[in-house]
């Protein structure tokens, strides 16, 4: 891997992505020895920027010794370009051949990162495929793209962008980013949900109750409301983080863990999606409470907007393993804290020796992706001492007692790493996004329609109460009377 010619070209370097995600993610890959020795990185974009504020800007951004930094941006060139004419490309080639040549003992890879606009992808794959994709024919040389959502706006828009990029370069070579697949606790999924024989035989609707997957932001759009006004809460978030959460929380045990295999897995199980109904979905848009101002106060809001910035809905699987077990996703802005959590919640048993109905003290299974990784077990037991009463207490992992000296890379570093290495296990394949956008397509049609209002829900606050309704309705049951005491700083 080290005995390669790399050549990371970011498209759209002077944007913010760039800025604040790839280069940083490149730095740490760098830092940790995982770039080969002949790397280059080639920033690209029209703007005419100089090398030296370029290198200062991304600088800013960059954590770690002055040393590593300087090196590190030294391998950073600049060339400046157009997106739908030849020209620039040709530029780009001729830099990229000259470098290939010069290590021409060693195969060649080339990672193409589309830190643009989508609207763009089309020229400037384009551009790409035209003038950029001819390398110097030595075995196991590459080149691949990475592509940022949003992909398209609903079913249609995004399989018009899946035929214009497909039409340019195949599948294996396109590395669509979801930059949850990258995070910790959804990369430990798989193992565990398959290799722990107690949780194996209940994962389904016979010991399930209902799963949350729920995802929580303090703050509103902060002046970037034009953005996303033109998207909303569930293209923004839902159908595609959260959905990827849910496919592997639903699908079932891959043949093997080829990027393939698991990615088989998980169209399967979206594709048993129901469309998600708009009678079975709550939307809201934050107003001002406090210091914080309402989403319509946002200068770059359009005047009256009725945008959702929360949203929460059920999702049902039509399958053996998940008929009847709602899955119900949350998501919303300016709320009380900053979390994204998943809730699995057991039934209660069905007969009870104990004075107290055990409705609401079932078994919990919380996944904390963030912010502090945690999994916890929320567990019925006797009250310590003298009483026999059953309480609700917990089996706890706390990431960041139980492994404090392990590194926990940034999603954007493993799946950089992902892309270098050619595995495609954490990236979204075509079919995987066209089920995706098939669950929600009908619901975001109603709700641009006009046919779904959005409830005021104060910022800081928990959303519209009609989300809990709707969670009940679902089967959700809030556990009574759980303390939780954290021992971490004892
Ligand atoms: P950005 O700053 O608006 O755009 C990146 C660069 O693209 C700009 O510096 C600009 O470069 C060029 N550009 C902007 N608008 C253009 C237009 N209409 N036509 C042609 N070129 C244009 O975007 P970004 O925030 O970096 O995001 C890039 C991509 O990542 C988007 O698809 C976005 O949805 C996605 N994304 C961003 C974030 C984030 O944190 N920012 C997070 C997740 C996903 P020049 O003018 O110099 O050519
Ligand atoms: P919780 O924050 O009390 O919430 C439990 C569930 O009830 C969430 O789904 C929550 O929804 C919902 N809920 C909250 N208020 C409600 C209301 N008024 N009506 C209907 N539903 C409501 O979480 P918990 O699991 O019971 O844990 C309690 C605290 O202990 C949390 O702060 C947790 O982080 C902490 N804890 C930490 C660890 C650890 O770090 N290892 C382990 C165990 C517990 P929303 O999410 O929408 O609010």
């Amino acid at each position: 891997e080290r005995k390669i010619c790399l050549s990371v070209v970011v498209l759209g370097a002077s944007g913010d992505l760039a800025k604040k995600k790839t280069f940083p993610a490149l730095f740490t890959l760098f830092k940790r020895g995982f770039l080969p020795k002949n790397v280059a990185i080639i920033g690209y974009a029209r703007s005419k920027l100089n090398i030296k504020d370029l290198r200062a800007t991304i600088a800013e951004h960059l954590k770690g010794a002055s040393g590593d930094v300087s090196r590190f941006l030294d391998l950073i060139a600049y060339l400046p370009g157009s997106y739908d004419s030849a020209e620039g490309f040709q530029g780009l080639q001729a830099v990229l051949v000259t470098r290939e040549q010069q290590y021409g003992m060693c195969p060649a890879g080339r990672l193409f990162y589309l830190a643009l606009p989508p609207s763009v992808y089309p020229q400037v794959c384009k551009g790409l495929k035209e003038n950029c994709s001819e390398m110097a024919a030595q075995c196991n040389s590459w080149l691949r793209l990475i592509v940022e959502k949003p992909f398209g706006m609903d079913l249609a828009s995004s399989e018009e962008l899946a035929n214009q990029l497909g039409a340019l370069f195949p599948e294996e070579q396109l590395y669509r980013i979801d930059h949850y697949l990258g995070k910790e606790m959804m990369q430990n999924m798989l193992v565990l949900r398959f290799a722990n024989q107690f949780i194996q035989p209940a994962w389904n609707r016979n010991f399930i109750s209902n799963i949350q997957i729920c995802f929580k932001e303090p703050f509103g759009t902060d002046g970037r409301g034009g953005y996303f006004d033109q998207f909303g809460i569930i293209r923004d978030v839902m159908q595609n983080h959260l959905m990827q959460v849910l496919a592997l929380l639903a699908m079932e045990q891959p043949v093997s863990l080829a990027a393939d295999d698991i990615r088989d897995e998980k169209v399967k199980v979206l594709r048993c999606l129901a469309a998600v109904r708009p009678d079975e979905t709550v939307l809201g848009q934050h107003t001002a409470a406090g210091s914080q101002a309402g989403y319509l106060d946002d200068p770059t809001v359009p005047k009256g907007s009725r945008t959702p910035t929360f949203a929460s809905c059920i999702l049902r699987i039509n399958n053996e393993r998940w008929a009847g077990v709602p899955f119900v996703m949350k998501a919303g802005k300016a709320l009380n804290e900053r979390k994204v959590e998943i809730r699995v919640q057991f039934k209660p048993p069905a007969a009870t020796i104990h004075n107290n109905s055990l409705d609401a003290m079932r078994n919990e299974l919380v996944m904390r992706v963030q912010p502090d990784e945690a999994i916890y077990m929320k567990m019925v037991l006797k009250r310590p001492g003298l009483s026999v009463e059953p309480i609700v207490s917990e089996m706890d992992l706390s990431y960041k007692q139980r492994y404090s000296a392990t590194f926990i890379p940034d999603a954007y570093e493993r799946l950089l790493l992902d892309a270098l290495r050619g595995d495609q296990q954490h990236f979204v394949r075509r079919d995987e996004l066209r089920a995706a956008w098939a669950a929600f397509t009908p619901l975001l049609h109603a709700i641009d329609a006009g046919e779904l209002t959005p409830l005021p829900y104060p910022a800081g606050t928990r959303g519209p109460h009609e989300a809990d309704v709707l969670a009940a309705k679902a089967g959700f049951v809030k556990t009574s009377a759980y303390v939780w005491k954290d021992v971490s700083f004892w």
